[in-house]
C-alpha cells in the first residue's frame, strides 16, 4: 500500500519510518516547492501532485497549514483522510472554537476581533487580563499578545491592526486568560467504524512558547477520562479518522481545551519508546483502515526537544534509554531539529535519568532540563 502525506517535514518522516515495517510505502508533497518527495531523503519523484494522488490509496496531512486549494484536489479523489474539516478547524482558531462549542467541550470564553470595536467589546465579554491570537497561522505562542490593563489597548491594537490586514482572511481571537497548574496533551485515534483508542496523558513543559519536554503521565486515571470523554466528543463531531492531538490547561484537576491539531503532535513523540504501536504507526493504521490498538504505557517515558542544535556529545549513547532522533535538518537557531527519548522503570528512576542526561547535556541549549 502507499500513502500520500500532505506536508514533508518529520512528521512525514516519522510516519515512513514507522510505515515501513508493514509494508506501506510513504511519499510526501511539499506544499511549499510542490513537489513531490521521498519523506526521508527529500529527494525528488517524478510525479505532479495528480500523479501522486492517481498513484496512492490513501491520502493524508502532516500539518493544518494546508492551502485549500490542494486539500480540494485530495479531497475529490476521495483518499483523503481525516476529512478536510477538520484540517480547516485546525488551521483556524474560529473554526476551531466552533467546533469546540459544538463538541460541548469546555474551553476558555472567547470572542473573534475583526475591528477595533470588536477588541473593545471582547473587553468586556472576556475580561481581563486575556490572550490575543491570531485566527490564521499562528503555532507555537506566535501572533499572539497578551492585554493585562486597559493603557495597553491602543499599542495593542495597532500591533494587532498590522497582523489583521497583512492578509485578507486574517482577524485575532479574543480569549481569557487561564491561570493552569500545567499544561496536558492527550493523543488518540479513530477509524471509519468510530472505534477510538487514546494514549496515557502528557504532561508538557513549554519554554519561551515552544514544547521542550514531555512525559507520559501515570496514575491520572480521573483526569485520563475526563480527557478522553473530551477526545471521543471532539473525534465523533469531526467524524474524524486518523490520530487527533488535543491540549488542555489543568485547572486545579478540571480541564479546558486549548486548542486541537488533527495530526501526529510533537508531545505525541515519546509514544515511539513508552508504548507498542507509536503515534505514527497509529495514524497510519487509522487511515488505512488497519485495527487499533498498542496504546498502553510500557515504561516510564518522557520527550526532550533538541532545538536549534544539530549534534549532541557522543556519550549520550553510553545511556542505553536514551533514544535519539534526529531529523535531518539543516540547522537553525531555535529550529526543531530532533528529539531524545528517554525511558525507565519507574517515574522515580525516569527523574534520574533526567537527572543524569542535563549532566551530559548542554544546559544552555536544553534549559528544560537545567
Ligand atoms: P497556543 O498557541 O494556543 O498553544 O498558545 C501558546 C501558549 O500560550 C500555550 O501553550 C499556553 O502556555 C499559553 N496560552 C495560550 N492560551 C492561553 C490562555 N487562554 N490562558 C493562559 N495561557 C494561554
Amino acid at each position: 500500500m502507499k500513502v500520500l502525506v500532505l506536508g514533508s517535514g518529520q512528521l512525514a518522516r516519522m510516519m515512513a519510518l514507522a510505515s515501513a515495517p508493514l509494508n506501506i510505502e510513504i511519499i510526501a508533497y511539499d506544499v511549499n516547492n510542490q513537489n513531490v518527495v521521498h519523506p526521508l531523503t527529500q529527494q525528488l519523484i517524478n510525479l505532479s501532485l495528480e500523479q501522486a494522488i492517481d498513484d496512492v490509496t490513501v491520502i493524508t496531512a502532516e500539518f493544518e497549514h494546508i492551502p485549500h486549494d490542494i486539500l480540494d484536489i485530495c479531497s475529490q479523489s476521495g483518499k483523503f483522510q481525516p476529512n478536510p474539516d477538520a484540517i480547516k478547524a485546525g488551521g483556524d482558531r474560529r473554526l476551531e472554537k466552533a467546533l469546540l462549542d459544538n463538541a460541548k467541550v469546555s474551553n476558555a470564553k472567547y470572542h473573534i476581533i475583526n475591528t477595533k470595536e470588536d477588541f473593545l467589546n471582547a473587553i468586556d465579554i472576556v475580561g481581563l487580563p486575556m490572550v490575543l491570537k491570531s485566527a490564521l497561522g499562528g503555532y507555537d505562542g506566535k501572533g499572539q499578545w497578551r492585554l493585562k490593563e486597559h493603557d495597553q489597548v491602543n499599542q495593542v491594537w495597532n500591533e494587532m491592526e498590522e497582523l489583521i490586514k497583512s492578509s485578507p482572511n486574517q482577524a485575532m481571537v479574543a480569549e481569557q486568560f487561564i491561570p493552569f497548574n500545567r499544561e496536558v496533551s492527550l493523543i488518540g485515534a479513530r477509524n471509519k467504524n468510530g472505534d477510538m483508542v487514546t494514549y496515557p496523558l502528557t504532561e508538557n513543559v513549554h519554554v519561551d512558547g515552544v514544547l521542550a519536554l514531555s512525559t507520559a503521565l501515570e496514575g491520572t486515571s480521573e483526569l485520563q477520562q475526563q480527557a478522553d470523554k473530551m477526545f471521543s466528543a471532539i473525534a465523533d463531531e469531526l467524524n474524524y479518522i486518523g490520530v487527533l492531538a488535543i491540549e488542555f490547561f489543568d485547572v486545579n484537576g478540571q480541564l479546558l481545551v486549548n486548542e486541537i491539531a488533527p495530526r501526529v503532535h510533537n508531545s505525541g513523540h515519546w509514544t515511539q519508546q513508552g508504548t507498542d504501536v507509536c503515534q505514527f504507526e497509529m495514524h497510519i493504521r487509522a487511515v488505512c483502515n488497519l485495527p487499533l490498538n498498542g496504546t498502553e504505557l510500557l515504561r516510564s517515558t518522557a520527550m526532550i526537544n533538541i532545538l536549534g542544535e544539530d549534534s549532541l556529545p557522543k556519550n549520550i549513547l553510553t545511556m542505553p534509554n536514551c533514544h535519539v532522533h534526529w531529523y535531518g535538518k539543516e540547522k537553525r537557531a531555535g529550529r526543531k531539529m530532533g528529539h531524545i527519548n528517554v525511558c525507565a522503570s519507574s517515574s522515580e528512576n525516569l527523574q534520574k535519568e533526567l537527572a543524569t542526561l542535563s549532566t551530559i547535556l548542554d544546559n544552555d541549549a536544553f534549559p528544560v532540563l537545567a
